[in-house]
């Protein structure tokens, strides 16, 4: 490998272009626009997402002159890591700094021979689902491509494991962590093409999933751009509940979803595929056999998964974790009508990485968590 001087490396960072967010298109027109031939994209794109190299004087196959003339206008830039936990189960989190003082989380949960990242892709959410912890922390702003794929990055370099081991530690991705995706739209779609695509990651449209809690148009125009795997945060058999618990169904609700998740579905090449009902059971709430019953009858003839997930507590959360029977119940409700049922397992629980923890750290321009704050004084006073 030759490496340039370090006296080639400009002294002023001007504004550069962060090369980590750029899809395959995007960097082929970068090179294009500086005068450059098309498959020099190929070999950053290589070194960048194969092989974990962001100083751009070590890409050693671009020539010299290339080099010069991208340090002047270029960067490598991956978030930074601010913090790191290990659970005693294996799973492992970061607290992930970004552009603006904020942090979101990502979580590694290696499962026998799998590993699914679960990825951030907002500062906080604008949505607030009352069973959230990141609702709660209020909304900043949209990640970067780059802040999105950065953190896939992150992982395999937190593993020091970049070259033909990198799929073994990220072998799957789910779209499940801070934010809800579909608002964030054309940095996601851009980070999850990254994601498919051969000269980074490469991972199998079945091994990315985007879930959302329904924000139907961009759904609708998602079905012309991405084949990833769909997954619907549905949490309540009706609309009235499910108001309560997902806001935003009372714009978009369950009927209208439901179509949308069809007409995505039907877009799809691979007509085999289904959709993944996400259903967080919360007690006394959403988790009674008649819930199940409602359920049944809500997805009679639409084709899915469904995955049950045991709310988790946190702080100030005002809800409670259902028995182990109650969720049983629920499931053999589903597993009797037929459905392909899976109860999600607390991974994580040691660190606040299980699934509806993550919180980062948000400078919340909707000024919710003030709300919040004082809905909980209230309760708290009442209490007393
Ligand atoms: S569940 Fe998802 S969409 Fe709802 S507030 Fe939390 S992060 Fe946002």
């Amino acid at each position: 490998m030759t490496t340039l001087p370090l006296a080639d490396t400009p002294a002023a960072p001007g504004n550069r272009v962060n090369l980590l967010g750029l899809t395959r298109m995007q960097m082929e027109q970068f090179f294009l626009d500086i005068g450059e031939k098309k498959f020099r994209a190929q070999q950053v794109l290589k070194w960048i997402h194969h092989a974990g190299v962001t100083r751009i004087e070590d890409m050693s196959n671009l020539g010299r002159a290339l080099r010069v003339k991208l340090l002047e206008i270029a960067e490598v830039r991956p978030p930074e890591i601010a913090s790191q936990q290990d659970s005693s189960d294996g799973t492992r989190k970061w607290a992930i700094r970004v552009e603006g003082g904020g942090l979101v989380e990502t979580v590694l949960i290696p499962a026998g021979n799998r590993a699914t990242l679960c990825v951030s892709s907002q500062v906080g959410c604008s949505l607030d689902c009352s069973f959230c912890s990141t609702g709660k922390q209020g909304f900043q702003r949209d990640l970067t491509a780059a802040e999105i794929i950065g953190q896939v990055w992150l992982a395999i370099k937190s593993y020091d494991a970049f070259g033909p081991g990198r799929n073994r530690v990220v072998s799957n991705v789910v779209m499940m962590g801070m934010g809800e995706p579909l608002l964030n739209f054309d940095n996601v779609v851009a980070a999850m093409d990254l994601m498919l695509e051969d000269l980074a990651y490469g991972l199998s449209k079945r091994r990315v999933t985007l879930s959302t809690s329904g924000v139907v148009p961009a759904l609708d125009r998602l079905a012309g751009v991405s084949e990833v795997s769909l997954a619907v945060s549905l949490h309540a058999p009706n609309d009235e509940l499910r108001n309560q618990l997902v806001p935003i169904n009372r714009k978009y609700p369950i009927a209208v979803l439901l179509e949308s998740c069809r007409n995505y579905m039907a877009a799809q090449s691979d007509k085999s595929r289904v959709p993944t009902i996400e259903y967080t059971l919360i007690s006394g709430v959403n988790d009674r056999v008649e819930h199940a019953r409602e359920l049944v009858e809500l997805l009679r003839d639409f084709p899915c998964k469904v995955n049950l997930i045991p709310f988790n507590t946190f702080a100030q959360s005002g809800y409670r974790r259902p028995s182990g029977n109650a969720v049983q119940r629920f499931w053999q409700v589903l597993v009797d009508a037929g459905y392909i049922v899976t109860v999600r397992t607390t991974r994580g629980d040691d660190i606040d990485a299980a699934c509806g923890q993550l919180v980062g750290q948000v400078v919340d321009r909707t000024r919710r968590s003030e709300r919040h704050r004082a809905a909980d004084d209230t309760q708290i006073i009442s209490v007393g």
